[in-house]
């Protein structure tokens, strides 16, 4: 692990799941104080001559307990509850809407300040009905209810420069990154808005934007969740997923030790299709992004999440998932399948559920750990990919792959 400074007044955590008490030696500085780490507060609370542990106090307050309103703050003494009103702390968003769909998935529509939205959604995890059953978290078989336990995907861009032809956000363009302030303050509102006997589990970057193109906020925000006097989410339990943007990968390894859990889009596997489908791969082809993944210092026991869009005549062949195991022979995976969700004005779309059972089967022959996706919240259009932009889009011009027979 790289220099990394360890966080004033946090101890040494005791269990295997890493809680991070550390953050890069290089963020950027914050922009909000709702994006300031301890440390920060203590250096803000100097100059305005308060003690240091104050700092801790103030921060447990924003991230361990959710309250942004000073008057609220009773350990604080008046003054410098005044001067934190001053400051302003309330989060840089609000939520314009919240649509819920039949299986309890709630969409948010996040409004921020500039104007623009994203989003973010709750999905209840599905548990088994029977307890001595014990599937993947997100694996679909019968007799499976959402349970209690929240996932919460997070965006982290307004829209994305990445261009993929399946993806809304793609079609869209970039608009601008959002802050780590904005980031955070999505987690904050979504866990405000849990229902009695929820709880937040897993956060995964899989909403709109390209995590690792907005790395320093993506940090920031990894540093705070993670920090184990605020949401205190276990590292393994945040999930970054990238389209390949190889030096971020090796920057995320070096700054978090490997202890963030790591999703790559993959959704082909030659650089011809790769490229026709996601244009990232012509600047990180296939060949880089698996040595990033071989040198990722995944904890033992873990594996690296593979996503892979199954679309319809596009990269949904036997050739396909045989050259998959092959590609990736080395690296601890496990495969999530996706069926492509439709996206407006795109003639592109999923296989039918016996080609998607056939690919899976054809993985698992070959020893691969393999999951169709659960598709959840589709009704309101919450699903992977369909994050689009709300308000006048800027078009990126995108070619369509060759679809076979
Ligand atoms: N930019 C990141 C994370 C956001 S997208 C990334 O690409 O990994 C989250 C996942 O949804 C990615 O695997 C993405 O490829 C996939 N996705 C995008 N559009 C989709 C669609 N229309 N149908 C199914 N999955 C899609
Ligand atoms: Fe961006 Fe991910 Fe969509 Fe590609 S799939 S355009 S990287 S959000």
């Amino acid at each position: 692990m790289s220099p990394a400074r360890r966080l004033a007044g946090s101890q040494p955590t005791c269990h295997t799941d890493l809680t991070v008490a550390t953050i890069p030696t290089d963020l950027p500085p914050p922009t909000h104080p709702v994006e300031r780490l301890p440390e920060e507060w203590e250096a803000i609370l100097a100059e305005w001559g308060e003690p240091r542990y104050r700092a801790l106090q103030v921060f447990k307050w924003i991230h361990q307990r959710g309250v942004t309103d000073p008057a609220e703050m009773t350990d604080v003494p008046k003054r410098l509850r005044a001067r934190l009103v001053e400051e302003g702390l309330s989060l840089p968003l609000t939520i314009a809407h919240v649509h819920e769909s039949q299986d309890r998935t709630r969409k948010m529509l996040v409004r921020l300040p500039d104007d623009r939205d994203v989003e973010t959604v709750l999905i209840p995890q599905l548990r088994n009905v029977d307890p001595d059953r014990d599937d993947e978290e997100d694996e679909v078989t019968p007799g499976r209810v959402p349970g209690h336990r929240i996932t919460q995907c997070i965006s982290s861009q307004v829209g994305c420069a990445m261009g993929c032809v399946f993806c809304a956000s793609g079609i869209a363009g970039l608009e601008r990154h959002l802050s780590a302030a904005e980031i955070v303050s999505q987690v904050l509102a979504g866990r405000a808005r849990l229902t009695e006997g929820e709880a937040l589990r897993n956060v995964v970057f899989m909403g709109m934007g390209e995590p690792l193109h907005n790395y320093g906020a993506v940090a920031r925000s990894l540093a705070l969740l993670c920090h184990q006097d605020g949401l205190n989410l276990s590292t393994r339990r945040v999930t970054v997923s990238t389209s390949g943007l190889v030096p971020e990968i090796d920057r995320l390894a070096t700054d978090f030790g490997g202890q963030v859990q790591l999703a790559i889009s993959l959704h082909a596997v030659d650089d011809a299709r790769r490229s026709e489908l996601m244009p990232i791969n012509r600047k990180h082809p296939l060949r880089d992004l698996v040595a990033a993944l071989k040198r990722y210092p995944l904890p033992k026991r873990r594996r690296i999440t593979i996503e892979y869009t199954l679309i319809r005549g596009v990269n949904d062949s036997d050739a396909e998932a045989k050259e998959l195991t092959r590609l990736l022979r080395g690296v601890p995976i496990k495969v999530n399948l996706i069926p492509m969700n439709p996206v407006p004005g795109s003639p592109l779309g999923a296989p039918d559920l016996s080609a998607i059972e056939r690919f899976q089967s054809q993985l698992r022959d070959q020893g691969t750990a393999c999951y169709v996706r659960a598709q959840r919240g589709d009704a309101i259009a919450a699903a992977c990919g369909q994050l689009a932009l709300h308000g006048k889009p800027r078009k990126v011009k995108t070619k369509l792959p060759t679809i076979r027979d």
